[in-house]
């Protein structure tokens, strides 16, 4: 059993937490927190140990909340961190994670150069093996990778031209909008997702353009992409169908939006409805010569939960790629 701590328990944070005290091969020592918000009373009420920072313990104490120490023995005892704080604060946390040696696996909200790989577990997961800090990307080039990286096992992807409809917001989040608008992020092209996928596929030929929507569900991609040689609808389909961590919905079932795929999770019991697969719309998928067009879904909460769990083992040396995403898959009942 590995020792895993995760610093920074908000929307990412949480889902990671939960998905690690699923895995067989990993135990949670602990979170850290800096306020003693509704986050910090669910995690004490599931049994999670809290660390805070020194200064904190007061604060936490007065609201009732017991602390198990402070984040720097939290470091000390693990074998590795998660680092999911907000954008940057990651970076400024590198330092103390090197102080105590202990290897740590950042977000995409933070700078690719924090670590020495960007991890996509399904492009490349072996270039992570036995690093000590991994970049899991961001949750649009999460979703962008795994797509790329499926449809290249069926023909060399040569091109892609991708348009990114954003959620404003997470559903927690107030103070975040529009409301009423949608706008261009930036109105410039290419958007950042571009050069973000390029730090795993180096050479990749692709241009991306965002735009945000006011909703909070899920981020929608719209995507061209251009294959070596020519191939069908069917060969596509069965190829998502024959890869982990896609879900293909059909018209036929109705499931013709995000809201409801986000009911069809919440039909279904998953927690926090979380959907952690790229949702493709099977009926988008249109293939013209060495052309591939398509639509999905991408649930931007808990895409990236996979594959931070991916990251720990390939920067321990604990599994292989195909073990790895078996063990994680099955664990957090991915495809079901
Ligand atoms: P969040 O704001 O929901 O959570 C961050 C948590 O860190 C909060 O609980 C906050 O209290 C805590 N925190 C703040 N400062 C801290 C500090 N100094 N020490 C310890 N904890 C601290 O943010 P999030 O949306 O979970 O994003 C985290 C990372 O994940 C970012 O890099 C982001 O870009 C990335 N990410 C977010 C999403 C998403 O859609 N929310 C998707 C993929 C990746």
């Amino acid at each position: 059993m590995i020792k895993v701590a995760l610093n920074g328990y908000g929307t990412i944070g949480k889902r990671v937490a939960n998905a690690i005290m699923l895995q067989p091969d990993m135990k949670l020592i602990g979170i850290a927190k800096t306020s003693p918000n509704y986050e910090a009373f669910v995690a004490q009420k599931m049994g999670i140990n809290i660390y805070v920072p020194q200064e904190s313990i007061k604060s936490f104490d007065e609201a009732g909340i017991k602390v198990a120490g402070n984040i720097e023995d939290m470091i000390r005892e693990t074998d590795i961190v998660v680092d999911a704080t907000p954008n940057g604060v990651g970076a400024q946390y590198k330092e103390l994670y090197q102080k105590f040696g202990k290897n740590a696996i950042f977000q995409g909200g933070e700078k690719a150069n924090v670590a020495d790989v960007s991890f996509s577990s399904l492009c490349n997961y072996n270039d992570a093996i036995g690093k000590k800090y991994i970049r899991v990307v961001s949750c649009n080039t999460t979703a962008l990778l795994r797509t790329i990286c499926t449809l290249n096992k069926l023909s060399k992807v040569e091109k892609v031209r991708a348009t990114i409809v954003r959620r404003a917001a997470d559903p927690k989040e107030v103070k975040k909008g529009p409301i009423n608008a949608l706008v261009p992020d930036p109105a410039s092209v290419p958007s950042h997702h571009a050069k973000d996928v390029n730090t795993v596929l180096k050479d990749l030929d692709i241009i991306t353009m965002a735009v945000i929507a006011p909703t909070t569900y899920m981020h929608m991609h719209l995507l061209n992409v251009t294959l070596k040689s020519q191939v069908s609808k069917e060969d596509v389909i069965n190829q998502f169908l024959n890869t982990n961590r896609f879900l293909l919905v059909r018209g036929k079932s109705k499931v013709n939006s995000t809201a409801e795929i986000i009911e069809v999770a919440r039909d279904l019991g998953r927690i926090r409805n979380d959907i952690p697969e790229v949702v493709i719309f099977e009926d988008s998928i249109y293939t013209k010569g060495n052309e591939v067009f398509l639509m999905y879904a991408v649930h931007q909460e808990s895409i990236v939960v996979p594959e931070n769990i991916d990251a720990i083992r390939a920067s321990l040396n604990l599994a292989s790629a195909e073990d790895s995403i078996k063990i994680t898959n099955t664990s957090l009942n991915i495809g079901k």
